[in-house]
């Protein structure tokens, strides 16, 4: 094991976050009880707010950033867990209250580890990251409802070609559901046709405010842009249906009415990743270890070294990432 190793550390520069590379040792790390050789990590939404210094993500500082994490275990103090299983971290507070994935190694608690499904690798458990994690969680909202049918009614995915969006296409469009992708970028429809989108609907169209209740057009939808776009999304759902939200890249706003909610029961079913319980995640990884094809699963990432996060973290604020983007942190 190396003495020393690099990482991304966001410090307490003269009372402002700023983040940059830094080395560590294992005596720095939090005093956690599983030690994890990290492989890969992953660049999320939040994590460009966070390497950037755009957003106030570390809620204490000096703090690793990286909500994701895959890795082996080296060291283990917990009968959970043993040298060599290979395991997955997502969410959690990492790079929020708890030393995060930009690291070579990483203790964390006991709890917080997911079991590596069989048919993936580290690096690929990490082109899903939080992201396509969240977007299984929001499809499993969705059919718990109800009311989106295989072969039924469209399912509509907002920020289709972002993270997020890409999986909830892929996931949907396995599962039999006719999915309508929204993006602001038509050069990635065949991306996403590819993915399993049958139908597009240009971002912009969903920006613009309109009347409260619009024509029923979706039986659910998977949203990640929030404001306008998830209010326009919520006045066309048809009765009783329901739109998963768990994101804000265009806002976090919500600039609607009751109407939709008290005239048709529709529904707005909020989905946060990072606190949901071991059986939430157990079932949202094993719903993308069953229908996440793999072809598509590598057409969705690209593997970047840790170098790069600067850059990439402007990207990504930028809405310039398509899919999704592996930190190699080895
Ligand atoms: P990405 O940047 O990969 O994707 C976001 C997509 O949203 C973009 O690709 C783009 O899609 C669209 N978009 C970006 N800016 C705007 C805008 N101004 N107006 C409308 N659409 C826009 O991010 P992720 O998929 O990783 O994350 C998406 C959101 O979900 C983020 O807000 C993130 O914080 C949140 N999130 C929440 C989680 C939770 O636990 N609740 C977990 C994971 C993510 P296109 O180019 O197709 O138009």
């Amino acid at each position: 094991m190396a003495d020393t190793f690099t990482a991304f550390v966001i410090d307490d520069v003269d009372g402002k976050p700023k983040g940059g590379f830094k080395p560590l040792s294992l005596s720095d790390l939090p005093d956690h009880d599983v030690l994890v050789e990290v492989a890969y990590s992953t660049l999320n939404y939040k994590d460009g707010l966070a390497v950037s210094g755009k957003g106030r993500i570390a809620r204490k500082l000096p703090m690793v950033a990286g909500i994701d994490l895959a890795g082996t275990v080296v060291e283990s103090r917990s009968a959970d867990w043993k040298a060599g299983d290979k395991v997955i971290v997502n969410g959690w507070g990492l790079s929020e209250t708890q030393w995060g994935g930009y690291s070579r190694f990483q203790r964390v608690k006991p709890e917080w580890l997911t079991r590596l499904p069989d048919v993936f690798s580290a690096e690929e458990a990490m082109g899903i990251g939080t992201a396509g994690y969240t977007a299984a969680l929001c499809v499993d909202a969705l059919e718990d409802w109800g009311t989106i049918q295989p072969g039924g009614k469209e399912v509509l995915v907002t920020g289709a070609a972002g993270g997020v969006g890409s999986v909830a296409v892929a996931l949907l469009a396995k599962a039999g559901y006719p999915v309508t992708a929204s993006t602001g970028r038509p050069e990635t429809h065949e991306y996403l046709s590819g993915l399993g989108a049958t139908g597009f609907i240009d971002r912009a169209a969903l920006q613009e405010k309109g009347p409260p209740l619009q024509k029923e057009r979706w039986a659910g939808g998977v949203d990640s842009v929030g404001g306008i776009t998830l209010v326009n999304a919520l006045s066309q759902t048809v009765w009783g249906g329901a739109i998963a939200a768990c994101g804000l890249a265009g806002s976090a706003d919500l600039p609607g009415t009751v109407l939709p909610h008290i005239l048709r029961s529709v529904t707005l079913i909020g989905v946060d990743s990072v606190a949901a319980p071991a059986a939430r995640r157990e079932r949202a990884w094993a719903r993308l270890a069953r229908d996440l094809d793999k072809d598509h699963l590598k057409a969705m990432y690209t593997v970047e070294p840790m170098s790069k996060l600067p850059e990439l973290a402007g990207q990504i604020l930028a809405g310039r990432v398509r899919g999704r983007v592996v930190i190699d942190v080895t």
